[in-house]
């Protein structure tokens, strides 16, 4: 489930750097993720590091975009090709 990120955003920035898929980008008002890149970390990482760093809770999973964890990681590696994840569910 990819996720978003909620008007509770305070575009401090500190999520941006942390996604290795480079989903998070600044916003008109606040920061946004593109689903279409965001695999929950998965291939990367065990958990959410936006999620982690943000500090008013802002980035949470999008109902909307339900994905199986082969999903996300099949998404990881059209974003990655040639590469080995570091992080298999
Ligand atoms: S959950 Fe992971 S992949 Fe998705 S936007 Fe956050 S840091 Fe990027
Ligand atoms: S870390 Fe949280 S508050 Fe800061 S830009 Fe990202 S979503 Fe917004």
């Amino acid at each position: 489930m990819a996720y978003k990120i909620t008007e509770d955003c305070i575009s401090c920035g500190a999520c941006e750097p942390e996604c290795e898929n480079e989903a998070i980008s600044e916003g008109d008002e606040v920061y946004v993720i593109d689903a279409d890149r965001c695999t929950e970390c998965v291939g990367n990482f065990e958990s959410s590091k936006c999620a982690e760093v943000c500090p008013v809770d802002a980035c949470v999973p999008d109902p909307e975009h339900e994905e199986s964890k082969e999903q996300l990681l099949e998404k990881w590696r059209s974003l990655h090709p040639g590469e080995m994840p570091t992080y298999e569910p």
